[in-house]
């Protein structure tokens, strides 16, 4: 048998040998009907080559297919041997002067991380090594396959596009010039013939569906041989596959594992050859064997000789491929070909059809493909554009095919759009010419319509389906980043059109997020299940980058600016219609000031983390102010539609909802929501969550009377009847016996001091302050440097980045810090430079918690080294610009005084109320900010200008009857000398130090600088002696109790191991808020005790509090007091029994 079929194969070998490429090719060059003669030869050879036995022979078939099918093409084209046609085509071209390297998976790719025009333009390593780029700031990274080298074009790099050996071809060649003119005319026709003809045979035979027929072709001999074909998916686990092959096609576990690899490996795989009913038994048992768990693995019987003729089909692609390398000419012929539209009109051409056809291929054949396009339309600076044009038009229909398809997008012809959303004119001309920003926006919501009763996108309960949808529907997400990377130079109108359209779609889109996700604050019971709040996160962080790119954008064009600021506050108009409906208005009044607003409490009703629409108008507002549009056109812009109180309300009601969280009023939503305030807070996310808001409370203030926002914010924080009633304090701290709740208060108290604090004091960025473009990253590096030296890679780690993954920290580091190298062991590290620990603000607003309390720790410690006070006084900070000038009367507003007053007083009679050492620390700083303006102010003093900031005067006025309270001076005055206030003195000396200055700033008309008293150093310093004695002992302590936080922490940090970046937050916290605890621990003497009977000891009854160890919250343990969640562990004991040997009965 085995010699039999042996002595067939070297038969038709024989045969076939004897082929003469010549003749063949002579025979075409005479026929009348080209296509007729040379789809006979592949209808009669094929077949004789491929498939003939249950296993593919690639050696012998390549062979044969060279001799026999290939070389007569070759032949033909050259109108001689190939072997002297194809040098002598190589030689005759001018060859482009891209390189187009393809990378295979896991080849090194280089970038130029000052010249690239965005990450995604990469360099093979040959070209780099030849390219001036090898000396700059490069970045190296494996290339997952698929991508190619950008060496050449000019459109990738900002300086130095060639590498050594492409520069050598610009010369000669301009990008106009049509390559054809290079070959001879009789080639140019016969490359067009045999092109269309096989590139279509080719097609045609890759997308053909029928089981027994082939497109255009007679079988020759209809033989009853076929295959069992098995195809890939992502569904099935290895393991499934090799299982199920064994049992149905009943080979070793060794072939099964070879057929899984190669399924995997290519997509696809025959499994069994014979007849038709042998391999279709096959089929049905691998059909039934992996039906029961989803969908059941794709098998095909299909006739051998259609399987020959697909094979031959890739051959002849990378065939194309390998042909139009030795020329230009040829290439672009090729492309015209591929790109001719067929007599079915639109879609009808042979790209288009195989690019629609894309998700039914198998792997390999969609591999082949795509390297062709890669090799052909994307290397033609002509046919790229066209290409570029199929590709948006079929935008849609290829980003649905691709969401049902279960491939990986890297096998998926929908990522080719990297290759052409980034080249800078392409994207501009899709824009412009295809609307394809509108055209990605529109696909994406497309494909998310799970919506609840306002609109908004719903992620809880998704289907599997939906969710795998949206994990791909993300990818989308991607292409919208790409096409907006490059921002243009120059605008045409229809450009201005077109992207302000893109900008509505994704208002659309925006608006979709407004309020997603809502959650209302659980009482009682702990929430049962926790909801689902990942998805709407990923979906904010995957635009986070969108978002701020949308604003770049809309910076560079002053009508684009005021149009998209317009439509922006109508989409957010719209959001908030009906926000005050079937609403009471009620009336705050506090000082002689009243204002209207609605009952809201965070506490008790929806509220949403989720508000991008007011982001973008924050970050668009910013812009009026950065590109001075404002101030140009302000009749254009609708500034006086602009309702502060609303424009507010929803950033407040979120930033409320973090105060009371922080406060421990939420404990019992869950872990999903310390989640999702732990990214809002976050550097990936913050720029266009946390930041904005505060710009947007900014904007909304700096349009408002302060003492208006100030009423309206005590009241959304919960807290206006304390500060708005005379002596409420005292009442409630009297009659709330609860330690809880009067925690929680104060905890309020103190985080709406911060939020006041970063309201007036965060103007470093553009457009907000008067600051230069690169202040805003250098005051985040001084802050993370204040925490501790970092090296290079923590400080990244800390600092935004931006679209082209840059955080701008090199440019200014050196301004800011020292790098120390390292020693023998270790990193090298980078530390503050001591002038630049003036800037410190304690309350910097990107700190964390654990951020900020090791920062101040260390700023005292080297202010104590420094042997100087260990006062941390605000920075004296850049003036605001213009449009947010109004925001600093916020720090000498009547309401705010009221409130600096009403907790100095707290703090004077410090045993009849209820307050923190942090809420006084948080007004001093107040109060420091508050002199430090009116010191500058009075400082840049000119003729034209009056000094409105009158802080000092206001805080040396005492109080109005009937309150007759003292005047905020004097309140400092007596709290210098406290006894319980030690820790504050410094900074209260600095604030009398301070205010005298600009007393005397003031009496002397004249503006020269006055002379800082320094009278009492020396007493000063024998103060100081003793202080850090205390300090040292304290210190001692404080590592001690450390030592063993941190080893409790260390267990719990292996528990929660596995979801460490989500828990990494809230670890930071935990440690330092459980290193103030356990301090006293009660000490019993349990000498003497008797548990039971008429001796029994009495123990003195003492409330027992215990702390639940689901929401950490602390409960007395009483018959009538709420449910609690205890762990308690339960066994039969004897130990109070009399008769030990009595046996109980199981009662179970
Ligand atoms: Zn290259
Ligand atoms: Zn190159
Ligand atoms: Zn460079």
């Amino acid at each position: 048998m085995a010699a039999d079929l042996e002595a067939e194969v070297q038969a038709i070998d024989k045969s076939l040998l004897e082929c003469s490429a010549e003749e063949i090719a002579v025979k075409w060059l005479q026929a009348n009907d080209l296509r007729k003669e040379v789809y006979q030869h592949l209808a009669y050879y094929v077949p004789k080559i491929y498939c003939r036995g249950p296993n593919p022979v690639p050696q012998r078939e390549d062979m044969l297919a060279q001799h026999v099918l290939l070389g007569p093409m070759e032949w033909y084209l050259c109108g001689e041997d190939s072997a002297f046609g194809f040098p002598k085509l190589e030689q005759a071209n001018k060859p482009s002067h891209l390189c187009g390297r393809v990378f295979k998976v896991g080849e090194p790719t280089y970038s130029c991380r000052d010249c690239a025009v965005d990450p995604t333009c990469v360099l093979c390593m040959e070209c780099f090594l030849g390219s001036i780029h090898r000396e700059h700031r490069y970045r190296m990274t494996t290339s997952g396959g698929g991508g190619f080298c950008d060496c050449g074009d000019t459109e990738a790099w900002k300086e130095g596009p060639y590498c050594q050996k492409h520069e050598l071809n610009t010369s000669e060649t301009t990008e106009e010039e049509d390559p054809l003119v290079h070959l001879p005319e009789d080639m140019v026709a016969r490359a067009y013939n045999i092109f269309a003809i096989t590139f279509k045979y080719a097609v045609d035979i890759l997308t053909w569906e029928k089981e027994n027929e082939l497109p255009g072709l007679e079988m020759s001999e209809k033989s009853d041989t076929y295959y069992c074909m098995l195809f890939n998916d992502e569904v099935h686990t290895y393991e499934q596959v090799i299982y199920t092959l064994q049992k149905a096609v009943n080979c070793t576990q060794k072939e099964a594992i070879g057929f899984a690899t190669t399924v995997d490996r290519d997509g696809r795989r025959s499994v069994r050859y014979g007849d038709f009913q042998y391999c279709d038994q096959a089929k049905s048992v691998i059909v039934r064997n992996t039906s029961r768990q989803t969908k059941p693995l794709k098998v095909q019987v299909m006739h051998s000789s259609i399987v020959a003729h697909q094979s031959f089909g890739l051959k002849l692609l990378t065939w194309l491929g390998s042909v139009i390398g030795y020329s230009d000419g040829l290439r672009r012929i090729l492309c015209q070909v591929g790109l001719q539209e067929g007599p079915d009109g639109e879609n009808s051409s042979l790209v288009d059809k195989l690019m629609l056809y894309d998700s039914k291929l198998w792997k390999g054949a969609r591999n082949v493909y795509h390297q062709l396009f890669m090799s052909s339309l994307l290397m033609d600076l002509k046919y790229k554009k066209l290409f570029a044009i199929r590709f948006a038009r079929n935008y849609e229909r290829l980003q649905s095919d691709f969401m049902k398809d279960d491939h990986d997008r890297e096998f998926s012809i929908a990522d080719l759009s990297i290759q052409i959303f980034t080249v800078p004119s392409l994207a501009r001309m899709l824009i412009t010419e295809e609307n394809l920003m509108t055209t990605i926006i529109k696909t994406f919501m497309d494909h998310l319509r799970h919506r609840d009763i306002q609109g908004r996108f719903q992620f809880e309960r998704y289907t599997a389906l939906q969710a795998f949808k949206f994990r791909r529907v993300q990818s989308l997400i991607l292409d919208l980043k790409y096409v907006l990377i490059s921002k243009p130079t120059e605008w045409s109108d229809g450009l201005r059109h077109k992207f302000l359209e893109g900008f509505d779609a994704f208002l659309e889109l925006l608006k979709c997020m407004q309020g997603m996700d809502p959650i209302t604050r659980q009482v009682g019971q702990h929430i049962e299940m926790e909801p689902e709040w990942e998805a709407a996160f990923t979906l904010q962080m995957k635009l986070t980058l969108v978002i701020s790119m949308m604003q770049d954008w809309c910076a560079l064009d002053e009508k684009v600016l005021i149009e998209a600021y317009k439509k922006c506050l109508t989409v957010l108009m719209q959001c908030h219609s009906g926000f005050t409906d079937g609403e009471q208005p009620i009336v705050l009044s506090m000082c002689g000031h009243s204002v209207e607003t609605i009952r809201y409490c965070v506490s008790q009703e929806k509220v949403s983390i989720h508000l991008p629409v007011s982001r973008l108008l924050a970050g668009l507002h910013v812009l009026l102010s950065k590109t001075e549009v404002a101030y140009k056109f302000p009749e254009l812009l609708p500034l006086s539609e602009l309702s502060p109180p609303m424009l507010i309300e929803h950033p407040l009601r979120c930033l409320v909802l973090c105060a009371q969280v922080h406060a421990g009023m939420w404990r019992r939503n869950g872990f999903s929501l310390v989640n999702q305030i732990y990214y809002y807070h976050n550097v990936k996310c913050r720029r266009e969550m946390f930041d904005k808001d505060i710009v947007m409370l900014q904007t909304g203030v700096s349009m408002m009377d302060p003492n208006h926002f100030l009423m309206i914010m005590l009241s959304r924080f919960e807290l206006y009847q304390i500060f708005s009633t005379p002596d409420y304090g005292k009442r409630f701290s009297t009659e709330n016996t609860n330690k809880d709740v009067v925690q929680q208060n104060n905890t309020l108290i103190e985080e709406m001091l911060y939020l006041i604090i970063m309201i007036v004091g965060e103007r470093f960025s553009l457009g907000i302050g008067q600051v230069n473009p690169t202040d805003e990253i250098k005051r985040e590096i001084i802050h993370q440097l204040s925490i501790r030296p970092m090296a290079h890679s923590e400080l990244v780690k800390a600092l935004p980045e931006d679209e082209n993954r840059e955080t701008g920290m090199e440019s200014v580091i050196e301004e800011v810090a020292c790098f120390k190298k390292p020693g023998l062991t270790g990193r090298g590290l980078y530390e503050l430079k001591p002038e630049c620990a003036r800037s410190f603000n304690l309350y910097f607003y990107h700190f964390s918690r654990a951020e900020q309390s090791k920062a101040e720790e260390a700023q005292r410690k080297l202010k104590r080294q420094n042997r100087e006070d260990t006062a941390l006084p605000p920075p004296a900070l850049p003036p605001f610009c213009p449009l947010f000038a109004s925001l600093v009367n916020l720090l000498q507003c009547d309401v705010m005084l009221c409130i600096m007053g009403t907790i100095l007083q707290w703090a004077v009679e410090h045993n009849g109320y209820a307050w923190s050492e942090s809420m006084l620390q948080r007004v001093l700083h107040l109060l420091g900010m508050a002199l430090q303006e009116e010191k500058q102010h009075l400082e840049n003093l000119s003729e034209e200008n009056v000094v409105t900031f009158t802080f000092t005067q206001k805080i040396s006025r005492p109080g109005e009857a009937p309150n007759n309270s003292p005047s905020i001076l004097a309140m400092l005055e007596t709290l210098q000398n406290a006894p319980h206030l030690e820790v504050h003195k410094d900074m209260i000396r600095w604030i009398l130090k301070t205010f005298n200055t600009i007393k005397k700033l003031r009496e002397s008309s004249s503006t020269s600088p006055v002379a800082e008293t320094e009278g009492n150093i020396i007493e000063e310093s024998s103060r100081d002696k003793d202080k850090a004695e205390r300090k040292r002992k304290a210190e001692i302590a404080r590592l001690r109790r450390e030592k063993i936080m941190a080893q409790m922490s260390e267990m719990q940090r292996h528990f929660i191991n596995e979801n460490k970046e989500l828990f990494q937050q809230t670890l930071e916290e935990l440690d330092t808020s459980a290193s103030g605890v356990h301090e006293n621990s009660p000490v019993t003497s349990d000498a003497k005790l008797t548990a039971l009977g008429p001796e029994q000891t009495r123990v003195a009854e003492h409330r027992q509090v215990v702390m639940c160890i689901l929401c950490q919250e602390e409960q007395e343990v009483k018959v009538d007091s709420r449910a609690m969640v205890l762990a308690a562990f339960i066994q039969r004991s004897t130990v109070l029994s009399k008769n030990r040997n009595k046996i109980t009965p199981d009662p179970g």
